[in-house]
């Protein structure tokens, strides 16, 4: 297969605008780095779609960026939330009403979207248990500290969602483990928007890694290995750059012996 992965940055560091090439077919997909996370708009002229929503008080950069990508809100048809946590929704009720379109959240996580509370997951590496820890600390100062603008969500998924209406050819599927309710955007040229089911962030690693905070780690394994068996080539996670599925395979290999070996 004819694959290319091309950067071009344009407007370093906010966004980074990916052009797959695939067989001849060409898909647009622009990174948005709205504060510590990556929000992800996919698709051409008037058949966008946005993936997550970034930190708070984020959309006026959100609506910078799109200005220099010659895109408008009003394109975005449909705006998923792979998972419900602050550093991806922050900017969500202001995007959304630039947007005017439906957002997507699975159905378990559609209550924590609707009170805005936060909600801090589970520290499954040494680096992530101690970062839980001190963002405890910090909750007793500032308990608010992980809340952010309460969003109604229009479509709570209770099952995969094929995006065909909303013009662009992939799905929603679903991949806890970070999150119960988180989910993954795959795209039938195969690249898949993660959220944070891997991440690629150089204080944690040089590579895709697991990431250290998640509610059910064997959970988030499993995910990983239905996300493999998708056919993807590409990954765009939530925190980094993307990385190749061939990286994620070597490192859940490694995971998995060390499993086999250890028991952990
Ligand atoms: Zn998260
Ligand atoms: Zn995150």
């Amino acid at each position: 297969m004819n694959f290319r992965l091309q950067a071009e940055r344009r407007e370093k560091p906010s966004a980074e605008r990916f052009l797959l090439k695939t067989g001849g077919t060409m898909t647009d997909v622009i990174r948005l780095r709205l504060g510590t996370s990556n929000a992800y708009l996919i698709g051409g002229k008037n058949r966008r779609i946005l993936v997550d929503a970034g930190n708070a008080r984020k959309e006026k950069k959100f609506l910078r960026i799109m200005n220099q990508h010659d895109a408008a809100p009003s394109e975005i048809g449909l705006i998923i939330i792979t998972h419900v946590h602050y550093d991806h929704v922050g900017s969500l009720k202001a995007i959304r009403a630039l947007c005017h379109c439906p957002v997507a959240v699975h159905a378990d996580e559609k209550g924590i979207l609707d009170s805005g509370s936060g909600v801090l997951p589970k520290g499954v590496t040494k680096t992530g248990k101690w970062l839980i820890g001190l963002g405890r600390r910090l909750l007793r100062f500032y308990p608010e500290l992980f809340d952010f603008a309460a969003v109604d969500a229009e479509i709570a998924l209770k099952e995969e969602l094929d995006l065909t209406e909303f013009g662009i050819p992939g799905r929603i599927i679903f991949t806890p483990g970070h999150t119960t309710g988180s989910v993954s955007v795959v795209l039938r040229d195969g690249k898949a928007f993660i959220g944070d089911l891997a991440i690629n962030y150089l204080p944690f690693g040089g590579g895709p890694i697991f990431p250290p905070f998640a509610d059910n780690a064997a959970e988030l394994l499993q995910s990983w290995e239905n996300l493999l068996a998708q056919n993807i080539i590409s990954i765009f996670p939530g925190h980094g750059k993307p990385f190749s599925a061939k990286q994620l395979r070597r490192v859940w290999l490694r995971k998995m012996r060390q499993v086999v070996n250890t028991g952990t």
